[in-house]
């Protein structure tokens, strides 16, 4: 490969640690950066078995590498064996971007940014005013519930099949946001009504993910309606049985694959404080869609 005859002794380090990493886009995402600015980085993944994950931090930061990522199931656990964690990541409850300060480690979030991003950009609109169903209480969810609440949403109506886990995001936004959030358990009669009744319809589960691709996160449920945005951060594939279903009510409809590819970008600036520029995003981005959709 020809990166390879470009790597120094002055060649930097950036990594992603999780379990699994194999099937990761960022290397692909953060070498052609490297490659379109022309900047001496290299971005390789670590596998990290979970009683390892202290080992592989002091590691990193021994190793002096000037950043790294953490993916699933470490987003969380990173917080701990930090310096510093941003208020956001905190209050998201998870740290996918960790950047190296002499020595110091600080951790921030970026899957929320991205999604902000993709969403803005993909729709040209925001959540300020905004009734919004999301259906899902993970990490992808949470952290897209706070990014929503900060945006303006007038309402984020929570749908997940473990009520508790709403629950709790719900504390975190009302408490430390603005009080905007409710939720319903998912086997609940009133989930459809919900999501009919919102402008901006959110799936942040796995439901429906390679290779699941029949199943969608509200069973027979057919009441989108012509002109609600339906967004989906599923990425593979890139258009859902959820999407599909909504573009055929008339809804506006937008997946993962913006969100994942801005938290690469905004992670980037991060680490290199280089901001792109957004010619350079623009053909990026459309480089990289190709190359996914191609596959
Ligand atoms: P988590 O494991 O934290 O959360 C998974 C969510 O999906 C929970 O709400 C869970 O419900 C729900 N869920 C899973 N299986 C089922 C099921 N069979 N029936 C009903 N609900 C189900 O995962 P993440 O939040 O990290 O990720 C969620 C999705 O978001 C994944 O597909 C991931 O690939 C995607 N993602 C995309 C990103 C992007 O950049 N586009 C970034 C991050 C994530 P329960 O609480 O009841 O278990």
């Amino acid at each position: 490969m020809e990166i390879y005859k470009n790597i120094t002794g002055k060649t930097k380090v950036i990594c992603l640690i999780g379990n699994p990493v194999e099937h990761s886009i960022s290397p692909a995402l953060h070498n052609t950066i490297s490659k379109l600015l022309g900047m001496d980085l290299v971005y390789v993944t670590f596998r990290v078995e979970k009683n390892e994950l202290e080992t592989a931090i002091k590691g990193l930061r021994a190793l002096n590498v000037i950043g790294f990522n953490v993916t699933v199931p470490y987003k969380k656990d990173v917080i701990k064996y930090l310096d510093n964690n941003s208020k956001s990541s905190l209050l998201m409850g998870a740290v996918n971007v960790v950047k190296n300060i002499d020595g110091r480690l600080y951790g921030y979030n970026t899957d929320a940014d991205g999604f902000l991003r993709s969403f803005k950009e993909e729709t040209g609109e925001g959540f300020s005013g905004k009734r919004v169903a999301m259906i899902g209480a993970g990490g992808a969810a949470r952290a897209i519930a706070v990014k929503a609440a900060m945006d303006g949403a007038k309402e984020i109506h929570i749908i997940n099949r473990t009520i508790s886990k709403a629950e709790e995001i719900a504390e975190v936004v009302n408490n430390n946001i603005k009080k905007a959030v409710r939720f319903t358990g998912a086997d609940d009669g009133t989930a459809a009504d919900i999501l009919n009744q919102s402008d901006i319809i959110i799936n942040a589960t796995s439901v429906g993910m390679y290779p699941n691709t029949e199943e969608t996160p509200v069973t027979n449920f057919n009441g989108f309606r012509k002109g609600q945005i339906v967004y989906d951060v599923i990425y593979n594939p890139i258009k859902t049985k959820f999407l599909s279903d909504a573009e055929k009510s008339g809804c506006r409809i937008v997946n993962g694959l913006g969100m994942l590819f801005y938290q690469g970008i905004f992670a980037y600036e991060i680490w290199t404080g280089v901001k792109l520029p957004d010619a350079l995003i623009k053909n990026l981005i459309s480089e990289l869609k190709n190359d996914f959709i191609g596959n």
